[in-house]
């Protein structure tokens, strides 16, 4: 299994989870190789293998990268959690430079792309592959919209639905389930990025279920949409959120 942004937040906590039932897994980050060593650490201490490998994923030569080192250390790939993604400062459409809008895409969009498009070419029966499971992660906020703060990040996430969905298809008869999570508030850092203080507390309260989720509860969720008990499941989108 390939967990892109497995360091920190729900891709660690879906890798350590992953390691503790049996997987390999390949814990991919960016600038955080403490924490991703750390995963590594853990899955190995629950008697799993992981290895971390870095890379940016809006870096077309890092994609190549990663998938080279996984091939190398880990073998086939069966699995792919397309995780990785970055939120940031609040801002209103009307403030955002094209300099912003064009770096969240890299990661959130293109990353995104660059990291099934090899996944595929491991997986798929059309290039020799013997099939696989892709989970993309998107957000509550692709059906939400983000007004006030997040717009673009929102509309990356819009993009990941209509791509599981395109790309579900694509793929359906070549042996690979492509599915999208879209987690609402989760317990993690990446709130901190957009300046906004008390944000999960505050959000929290305004969801149906009155808390926030943990990285588990999604880590649970993307475990399911990549096994075999999801087998008949595909370009489905799974809300995750307490009700929202
Ligand atoms: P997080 O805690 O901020 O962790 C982000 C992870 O992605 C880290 O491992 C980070 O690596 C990695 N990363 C960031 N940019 C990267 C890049 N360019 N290339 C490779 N790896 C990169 O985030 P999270 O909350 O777990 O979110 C994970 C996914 O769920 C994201 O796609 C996010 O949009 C989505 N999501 C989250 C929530 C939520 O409430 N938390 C809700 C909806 C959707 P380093 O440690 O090296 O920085």
């Amino acid at each position: 299994m390939m967990v892109t942004g497995g360091s920190r937040g729900i891709g660690a906590a879906t890798a350590r989870m992953a390691g503790a039932r049996g997987y390999h897994v390949c814990v991919n980050y960016h600038r955080n190789p403490a924490a991703a060593e750390a995963v590594v650490a853990d899955v190995e201490a629950l008697g799993g293998g992981a290895i971390a490998v870095a890379g940016n994923m809006a870096e077309p030569d890092d994609v190549d990268r990663l998938f080279a080192a996984c091939d190398e250390r880990l073998g086939p790939l069966s699995v792919l959690v397309n995780n990785a993604g970055v939120i940031t400062t609040a801002a209103r459409v009307d403030e955002m430079t094209a300099d912003r809008i064009n770096a969240l895409l890299a990661v959130n969009v293109t990353g995104c792309f660059l990291v099934a498009k090899a996944a595929i070419r491991r997986m798929s029966s059309r290039y020799g592959g013997s099939g696989g499971t892709i989970v993309n992660l998107s957000s509550a906020a692709a059906r939400l919209g983000g007004a006030g703060s997040l717009v673009d990040y929102a509309a990356s996430k819009g993009a990941i639905d209509t791509f599981t969905v395109g790309l579900a298809q694509e793929v359906a008869a070549e042996g690979i389930r492509v599915n999208a999570l879209r987690p609402g508030l989760i317990e993690t850092d990446i709130h901190d990025d957009t300046g906004l203080p008390n944000r999960l507390s505050e959000l929290g309260k305004t969801v149906p279920m009155k808390r926030t989720g943990t990285a588990d509860e999604v880590a649970e969720a993307i475990l399911w949409l990549a096994g075999p008990q999801s087998s008949y499941i595909t370009g489905a989108i799974l809300d995750v959120g307490g009700g929202r």
